[in-house]
Parts: C-alpha cells; structure tokens; sequence
C-alpha cells in the first residue's frame, strides 16, 4: 500500500492555512486540465490509499488527474478509536490532514458531503461548507468525474451484542 505520511508538528491553524490555499489551488487547477478525471469520494484507508497511489502512478504520469473528496478534513485511523475514546492517545497529533497528503502527493483534495451523483452527466454534488461558527467557507459545488470511486465505507456490524454501538 502507497505510503500515507504524518502530519508532524502540523497546528491546527498550519493546516487551515494548507486547507484553503489547496482549495483555491484545486479550483484553478480542475479548470485547466483535460486530463482524465478519476473522483474518489471517501478519505479512508481505502480512498486515502487509492488516491494516494494514483496520485504517483497516473497523475505522476500526467495520465489522469485524482480528486479525493471527504466530508471531513482529516483522516483517522479507525482501530486507534478506542484509545482516543479512552484517553490514551492524542487524536491531533495522529490525524491526518487531507490537504497536506494531497499537496504532497500531488491530487486535488475537496472537502464536503456527497449529496448528489448524476450519472448521465458525470457529475456529483458537494454540500456547502461551513466553519464551526456556521459561515459558509465553501458554496454546494459540482465536481466532474470520467471514473467514479465510491468508498464511503460501510455500515458496522455489531452483531447484536449489547453497548456495542
Ligand atoms: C473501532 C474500530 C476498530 C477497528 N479495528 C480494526 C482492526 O484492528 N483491523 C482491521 O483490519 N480493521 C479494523 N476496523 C475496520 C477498519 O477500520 C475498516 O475496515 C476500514 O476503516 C474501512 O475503510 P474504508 O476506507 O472502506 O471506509 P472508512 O474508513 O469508513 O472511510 C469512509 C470515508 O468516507 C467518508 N464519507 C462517508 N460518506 C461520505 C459522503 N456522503 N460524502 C463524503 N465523504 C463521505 C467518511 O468521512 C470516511 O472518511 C476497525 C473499525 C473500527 C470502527
């Protein structure tokens, strides 16, 4: 699997600031391009990984340009939960920032909620994006695909036992 790099000493301010300049960066850079576009909706370990290692084979290769989209800024690898829950690990400081994978590796990272996906036109919609005051940072938007991956994860399966969920 592609190598998914640490955000060392990264502050939560650095990271915002990585975040918009990437945004703003991805906005001009999607209008640009005529390259084939795969979307990836989903930052997990199955997205995050996917993109990441496309993003060095195919975008390196300037056949396609990769887009990963996430409703949230950051990746957190899930089998960490409980010790973050029991206060034994710090979840800053073992979160990912999508931003910073993405200008690294060299795809275009969106973030928002899939709302939408249109098929015959090859589009899919994004929610609105708001700081935790409730501004709009970003307005809905329509992101073009010629391949679209959906790894939005799954539902757990708790298998009845009780306090589980
Ligand atoms: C507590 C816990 C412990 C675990 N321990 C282990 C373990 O020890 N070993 C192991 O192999 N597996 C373990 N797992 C399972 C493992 O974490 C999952 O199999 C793996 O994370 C699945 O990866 P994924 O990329 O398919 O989906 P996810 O990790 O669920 O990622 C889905 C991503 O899609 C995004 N998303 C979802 N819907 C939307 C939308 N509408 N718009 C935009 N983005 C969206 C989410 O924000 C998320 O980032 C554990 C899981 C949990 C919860």
């Amino acid at each position: 699997m592609a190598a998914i790099d640490q955000p060392a000493g990264t502050t939560t301010q650095r990271a915002q600031q990585a975040q918009r300049a990437h945004h703003a960066q991805s906005a001009q850079r999607m209008d640009k391009t005529a390259a084939h576009r795969v979307v990836i909706v989903g930052g997990g370990v199955g997205g995050l990984g996917l993109a990441t290692r496309l993003s060095e084979s195919l975008g390196r290769a300037g056949l396609a340009q990769i887009v990963l989209v996430d409703r949230w800024p950051t990746h957190f690898w899930k089998p960490l939960l409980h010790e973050a829950a029991s206060g034994q690990l710090d979840p800053a400081t073992h979160q990912l920032q999508y931003a910073v994978q993405a200008q690294r590796h060299g795809f275009e990272f969106e973030q928002g909620e899939l709302t939408e996906l249109n098929r015959a036109e090859r589009h899919i919609t994004l929610s609105a994006l708001h700081d935790a005051d409730g501004r709009e940072i970003l307005p809905s938007r329509q992101i073009a695909f010629d391949t679209l991956v959906l790894s939005m994860g799954s539902v757990t399966q708790y298998f009845g036992v009780p306090g589980a969920a």
